[in-house]
């Protein structure tokens, strides 16, 4: 099935009492026995819902899984994710992924005894050199957040595969409708559905999807025990907002690369990071491993000629703040918003610098985004 058909379609439950055509809100916290060991399949709304299962199955049939656990944040999918491991275990994860997960990976879990290296995956030896035999999972992220650095799916997995070691995919920047890590061998593909797949920036969310029966096992437990599941209205909204992805994909897709073409060609602007334009050095894995380039681009901006703050000010369509993937055009300095976390050294290991501007371009009408961004940059020192 198409895509865009599964997105419209899938787990979208007709009510039957009144025969509306979208999936009703069940905010019961309970269930109730028809007798004793006799329900419909529902008994408490941590452990299951009959619209976060509608949403679960959707988002599993986009990404080609068997299931997906829908949490209550990105973050808490990948919380529950790393329950898969014990005490003594390593993982070997990105030097530039999301400052969540690098806070999370770098300063909660380790107080659990799980161990992680964070290496530049781009080089394939470097990913190889930090495999220990305690080695137990490998975290991706690609594209990386927010320099659009590109991890080889293939390869890498290839490599953790031999060694028997679990995979997982942080897919949210790109969404189903771009790449698909289950093609390329992951077990797991974790999502932040505040972005692109909810798309309005209107609710936080997050999902697991899996594509293994005894790893979807384990995930259902723990996102129940932990109780990190998507309330019922959170995964309404989002079974809402999934239905138009493929359109938004597309509508971000054209608008970030005539913003990306257009910036390249700024004379304030030093340097572009976008999938899309040929100057991206990873030219042969893009095409390898993406359907598209995505909506998300970074570029380094001259503040010698052009002051940062007149810049933000002066933007009328490109609200100054964190997150992305909602239909409306946001823009943020990693430096000293979204990967402020990460510290000073951690930021220059990964290439970001008080002049990186990071977009998440919008579906407006491109001709307008980029008059605006043209004005802002016209704002001399
Ligand atoms: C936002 C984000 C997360 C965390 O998701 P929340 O919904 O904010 O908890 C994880 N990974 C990536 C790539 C993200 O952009």
């Amino acid at each position: 099935m198409d895509i865009r058909t599964k997105t419209v379609h899938t787990g979208v439950y007709k009510d039957k009492s009144y025969n509306s055509v979208t999936t009703p809100i069940y905010p019961s916290s309970t269930f109730y026995f028809d007798a004793l060991g006799k329900n419909k399949g529902y008994d408490y709304t941590r452990s299951g819902n009959p619209t976060r299962a509608a949403l679960e199955e959707n988002i599993a049939s986009l990404e080609g899984g068997i299931g997906c656990s829908a949490t209550a944040t990105g973050m808490a999918a990948i919380t529950a994710s790393m329950f898969l491991l014990k005490a003594g275990d390593h993982i070997v994860t990105g030097d530039d992924i999301y400052g969540g997960t690098y806070r999370l990976f770098s300063k909660v879990l380790p107080n659990f005894g799980l161990k992680f290296s964070f290496v530049n995956m781009r080089d394939l030896k470097k990913v190889k050199a930090a495999i220990t035999s305690k080695t137990k999972m490998v975290w991706i992220e690609t594209p990386s957040n927010p320099l659009l650095n590109i991890v080889d799916l293939e390869a890498v997995i290839g490599l953790a595969k031999e060694k028997k070691i679990l995979t997982a995919v942080d897919n949210t920047f790109l969404s189903p409708y771009f790449q698909k890590p289950f093609e390329f061998g992951a077990d797991l593909v974790v999502h932040s559905t505040t972005k692109y797949i909810n798309g309005h920036s209107d609710v936080v969310g997050g999902a697991i999807i899996y594509n293994n029966k005894e790893i979807g096992e384990r995930i259902r437990y723990y996102v129940n025990a932990l109780g990190v599941s998507e309330s019922p209205f959170d995964s309404w909204l989002v079974l809402r907002g999934v239905k138009t992805l493929s359109q938004r994909m597309e509508v971000h897709q054209a608008n970030a690369l005539s913003i990306a073409k257009f910036l390249e060609g700024h004379k304030n602007v030093k340097k572009v990071y976008y999938p899309g334009l040929i100057s991206h050095p990873q030219q042969d894995l893009i095409r390898k491993q993406m359907k598209g380039f995505g909506g998300m681009l970074a570029f380094e901006l001259n503040t010698k000629k052009v002051d940062l703050n007149k810049f933000f000010k002066k933007l009328k369509f490109f609200s100054l703040a964190e997150s992305l993937g909602g239909v409306e055009s946001l823009i943020e300095h990693p430096w000293l918003m979204s990967h402020a976390s990460m510290g000073v050294d951690g930021l220059k290991r990964s290439g970001i610098t008080k002049e990186t501007i990071r977009v998440s371009v919008g579906i407006e009408g491109h001709n307008d985004l980029i008059d605006d961004l043209a004005g802002a940059l016209a704002t001399s020192k």
